[in-house]
């Protein structure tokens, strides 16, 4: 029988990530960030001194990329070659450098099966820019979760509080938006609603409201 799969993409700060965890833990699902596979990534070239740019040598470290996931305490902890990165891949340059790596095209097949090795039983629960329209299209429920750049950023910004980084509102509006149209506007599995997804914006709905709907969905 197919393995089911719920897909939740939508830009950074919409809420996907605590929606896809929420419902994910609810339903004892397993749960891929993919997000987090590209900020490793991005983590993993900074570390080994490589151009964001350079295609070849990027798509090569993504092939062999040593990354390990594990939810501890609630928290997705984060492994990158043995070492603990789960508080420096959330940081906002870690997000734009994501933005960087995740538009080269070599780095996308380089990633793609090792994502769809996430879909094992009873199901999987995934968040991120193209997981309804290129890593997961079967999905039989796909949603996609947006929410103004104001109030995303507004989100990031206690999120960041919430780990004890400092950062600044105006900036962070600034470079939402820019890792929104960068993630857009990119040639390959740009950011956009997967066919047959339910569309949710959180600005207006609280998240309780999100994960009702959510919830709804897969009755
Ligand atoms: O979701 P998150 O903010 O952690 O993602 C970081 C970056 O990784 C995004 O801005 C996007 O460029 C990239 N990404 C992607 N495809 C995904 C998930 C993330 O291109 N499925």
């Amino acid at each position: 029988a197919e393995i089911p799969v719920l897909t939740i993409d939508g830009p950074s700060g919409s809420g996907k990530g605590t929606i896809a965890q929420m419902v994910a833990q609810q339903l004892g699902w397993h749960y891929l960030d993919s997000g987090a596979i590209y900020r490793v990534l991005a983590q993993a070239a900074l570390k080994h001194q490589l151009d964001l740019s350079d295609e070849a040598a990027i798509g090569k470290l993504a092939e062999g990329l040593d990354v390990r996931f594990s939810i501890a305490n609630d928290e997705l902890k984060v492994m990158l070659e043995g070492e603990d990165v789960s508080l420096i891949i959330r940081s906002e340059q870690a997000g734009n450098a994501a933005s960087k790596v995740a538009a080269l095209p070599a780095v996308r097949a380089a990633l793609l099966q090792r994502q769809r090795d996430f879909r094992q039983l009873p199901g999987l629960v995934t968040d991120g820019r193209d997981m309804g329209t290129v890593v997961f299209p079967d999905a039989p429920f796909k949603v996609f979760l947006t929410a103004s750049a104001e109030e995303r950023a507004q989100r990031r910004y206690k999120q960041l509080k919430q780990k004890g980084i400092e950062s600044n509102l105006s900036d962070l509006i600034a470079e939402i938006s820019e890792r929104d149209r960068r993630d857009s506007e990119r040639e390959v599995a740009p950011l956009r609603p997967a066919e047959g997804s339910l569309i949710l914006d959180s600005t207006q709905l609280g998240i309780d409201a999100v994960y009702e709907q959510v919830r709804a969905l897969l009755d």
